[in-house]
């Protein structure tokens, strides 16, 4: 939450953010999109726009959207496609901030379990770097979807998951052959997720190519 209204600070940790990802390749050829709450009475959610450099944002880039994804102001940017699923993740699922990236390692693993509707990250260490994990013992289930350009259906079919399962404490999901969407109750906290999910992709990546 701010009282600047233009949200200065947030859009440079967003943009920084944008830079940091684009060099470790999650966040390629315009692909991404990254979002912040920026209020919650009304609530006003901080999304890039669509089809910007990821690695070279600039405070322009930005769009601020309702609950609804609809722009607050009409001049603003275009807001991505995907909007959708920042404001289904804010709202239902208390999120702060959510970074949605496109890693290769995301890309082809939501693609190889698509089938089984998710992976289990079990036995790693790092997986205490998950909001409420405090052991390795724990075994979490990422739910993954298949992939649509039909955001509403997908944001649907997500919000229907995660009141059906227990899938609560799960700070993010995939999607088949696109890549990760992952949130939490601020900006840190979001990085901290995609960062330690990734990180456990990439394990089970590579535990499958020893196999
Ligand atoms: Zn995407």
């Amino acid at each position: 939450m701010t009282n600047d209204p233009s949200h200065c600070e947030q859009r440079q940790r967003l943009i920084r953010i944008g830079q940091d990802f684009w060099n470790r390749g999650w966040s390629r050829g315009t692909s991404s999109n990254y979002s912040c709450v920026v209020d919650r009475s009304p609530f006003q959610l901080l999304i890039t726009a669509s089809g910007k450099d990821k690695g070279a944002l600039t405070e322009m880039d930005f769009a601020v959207v309702d609950e609804n994804g609809k722009a607050i102001d009409a001049k603003q940017p275009k807001s991505s496609a995907e909007t959708l699923l920042h404001t289904w993740a804010a709202v239902s699922c208390s999120a702060g901030a959510i970074l949605h990236t496109h890693s290769v390692t995301a890309t082809v693993l939501s693609l190889k379990f698509v089938g089984q509707g998710g992976i289990w990250l079990e036995g790693f260490e790092m997986l205490k770097g998950l909001e409420g994990i405090a052991t390795h013992e724990a075994r979490v289930w990422l739910p993954i979807f298949k992939n649509s350009q039909d955001m509403t259906q997908l944001q649907a079919e997500v919000d229907e998951y995660w009141k059906t399962n227990d899938v609560k404490n799960v700070p993010g999901f995939l999607i088949a052959g696109h890549g990760m969407y992952a949130w939490g109750t601020d900006i840190p906290a979001a990085v901290r997720h995609v960062e330690v999910l990734e990180f456990l992709l990439e394990c089970v990546a590579k535990m499958m190519s020893m196999r």
